[in-house]
């Protein structure tokens, strides 16, 4: 499949937008604020919390960071004028990390004071490898201002159980996922066995500490495993939830979740930037296309 991937991911370059709309469709919670509002009071009415994420990374002016931190601070207000159940996720390139370190903690920290005042969560999502210590370290300075603050960690990186240990806090709020960026063998784990091995253990690590996990994967043989971790440790489910993206076919285990009194969260990505978004986690990760062709058989 790997060479139909990469042709696929080749073509999106010299395609029409249109022709890619009714893929994206699926995963993403249109192009409005409005739009997507509207699919977390659904989720919400359905029983699942939600976490927003505006679409798009690597601004290029310092004015593009700056409209970014508004509508992003837009979205807050309007998240808890309504009591919606929902968090925020946002990327720290989003925010100008990327053009201007100082640029990049001016914004976050001032949309951490945002999200205390109107308490509305606030997680920073983790991107590529350069920027996972300095997203730890911002994360950090965040949560000095709102409690409500939490990072992602990525299983797939090598270091990444003892920045769980380095992390630990009764405030703590961490997401694990697999990790969805390309890194390096000397930088991060490539076999597939041994990523969902380092998952468990990270997510024992965060059990074994104080601090709240949040288990992100649509991997069912991923998820069996974490289930029974958490039954044969007695886990409370005070103490994590279980995270998806938005659009991913999941049959009916995240009722199932449900029904036994965990909470799932909805990763809920909207905005303009859909495109752009979807060819760069094409290029970095072509195996994605099989995911969606073969959910779109399915459907
Ligand atoms: C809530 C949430 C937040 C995330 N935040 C980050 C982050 O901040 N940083 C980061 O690096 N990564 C993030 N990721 C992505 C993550 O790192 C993985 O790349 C992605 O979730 C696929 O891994 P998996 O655990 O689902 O297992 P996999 O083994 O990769 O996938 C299991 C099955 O899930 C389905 N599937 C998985 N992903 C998709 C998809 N995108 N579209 C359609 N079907 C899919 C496929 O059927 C696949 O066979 C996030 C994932 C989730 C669920």
């Amino acid at each position: 499949m790997s060479w139909l991937n990469s042709s696929i991911a080749a073509l999106m370059h010299v395609s029409p937008k249109w022709f890619f709309r009714p893929f994206a469709k699926s995963y993403v919670a249109g192009e409005s604020i409005d739009s997507a509002l509207e699919v977390v009071r659904k989720l919400n009415e359905k029983g699942f919390s939600a976490t927003m994420d505006i679409l798009g990374e690597f601004v290029e002016t310092k004015d593009e960071a700056e409209n970014i931190l508004n509508a992003y601070s837009t979205l807050i207000q309007q998240i808890a004028q309504e009591n919606l159940d929902s968090t925020i996720s946002v990327k720290l390139t989003h925010l100008g990390l990327g053009l201007d370190p100082n640029l990049g903690k001016k914004n976050i920290l001032k949309l951490a004071q945002t999200g205390k005042e109107n308490n509305v969560g606030v997680t920073i999502d983790m991107e590529n490898s350069p920027y996972t210590s300095t997203t730890f370290a911002l994360y950090k300075k965040a949560l000095s201002i709102h409690n409500g603050m939490g990072a992602v960690i990525q299983a797939y990186l090598h270091r990444s159980l003892e920045d769980i240990q380095e992390l630990n806090s009764p405030l703590l709020n961490l997401r694990i996922c697999k990790g969805i960026y390309r890194e390096s063998p000397d930088i991060a784990i490539q076999d597939r066995n041994a990523i969902n091995d380092n998952y468990v253990e990270m997510a024992r690590a965060i059990f074994n500490g104080t601090g709240y996990a949040c288990l992100a994967t649509h991997d069912l043989g991923l998820l069996d495993r974490l289930e029974s971790l958490i039954e044969n440790e007695n886990i409370s489910p005070q103490r994590f939830e279980f995270q998806v993206l938005y659009g991913v076919p999941m049959g009916d285990r995240l009722e199932r979740l449900k029904a036994m009194g965990y909470k799932v969260r909805v990763y809920v990505p909207f905005g303009e930037a859909w495109f752009e978004y979807a060819i760069r986690r094409l290029k970095e990760n072509p195996t994605i296309i099989s995911y969606v062709i073969k959910n779109m058989f399915r459907k």
